[in-house]
């Protein structure tokens, strides 16, 4: 469903992301860890093309994002993404922040919104929230309506940048449950994360990345017991 063919990605002279190849199946749970600057958010940041790449191919469900075209809107809205800030709209109503995109990009009328905002809500397990304004949310509570937000654009990707690391310890257990969920109902999911609890568990295949390039990736059980590269040895021995 999302392939990086030989992918390279500037920033004016400092090369960001170096000959990244990727294939990511329909869903299948990718964790993506490695050191502060590595690439990692600019990775997934191509998938729903709020970065551009300038060499090699990037194709997300079959439409070719390096080609341009208009097309790429509609890519935009089968990705949904979450990141370390929740980034919701702080004058709006959680509900209001719910039901904005899809009235406006799928055209959804408000009461059609509304019941799909309240089913995601519900799922995320806040729906007494709805009412309420980001600010007088906790953390974890924000960040699942984050979640429950992107749901309710129906996205067939899910991208997460790092969805627990603003959040108090107590908190990150919450958000990480409804992830698994997301995953136990066959969600393709891209996730930023040192959670390494989660990545055992919950991933297919665990990518290491160095230096703007894919240094190593395996599934959970090899990645943890046995790293190949120094790099992710050195890596692991700091975080577990
Ligand atoms: P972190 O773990 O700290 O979030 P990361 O792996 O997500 O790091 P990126 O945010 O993808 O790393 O950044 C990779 C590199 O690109 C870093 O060296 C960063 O300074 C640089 N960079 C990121 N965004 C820009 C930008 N808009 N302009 C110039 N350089 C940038
Ligand atoms: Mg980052």
């Amino acid at each position: 469903i999302i392939q990086f063919q030989g992918v390279e990605k500037w920033y004016g002279q400092f090369q960001v992301l170096t000959d990244i190849n990727l294939d990511v199946k329909a869903g299948e749970r990718i964790v993506i860890c490695g050191p502060s600057g590595s690439g990692k958010s600019t990775l997934i940041r191509c998938i729903n093309r709020l970065e551009s790449v300038q060499k090699g191919r990037l194709l997300v469900d079959g439409i070719d994002l390096t080609a341009g075209g208009p097309n790429v809107d509609s890519v935009r809205r089968e990705v949904g993404m979450v990141f370390q800030q929740f980034n919701l709209f702080p004058h709006l109503t959680i509900l209001d922040n719910c039901t904005l995109a899809p009235m406006r990009s799928r055209g959804l009328s408000k009461a059609e919104a509304e019941e799909r905002a309240m089913k995601y809500l519900t799922r995320v397990r806040i729906p007494e929230q709805a009412h309420k304004y980001p600010s007088q949310l906790s953390g974890g509570q924000q960040q699942r309506v984050a979640i429950a937000r992107a749901l309710c654009m129906s996205p067939r990707i899910m991208l997460f940048d790092e969805p627990t690391s603003a959040l108090d310890p107590e908190m990150v257990k919450e958000v990480l449950d409804t992830m698994i969920g997301l995953a136990e109902d066959g969600m393709t999911m891209l996730c930023v994360t040192h959670e390494m609890g989660f990545a055992r568990s919950v991933a297919d295949r665990v990518i290491f990345m160095a230096e703007g390039r894919i240094v190593e990736q395996g599934a959970p059980r090899d990645f943890f017991t046995a790293p190949r590269d120094p790099r992710t040895q050195a890596f692991l021995g700091q975080i577990l």
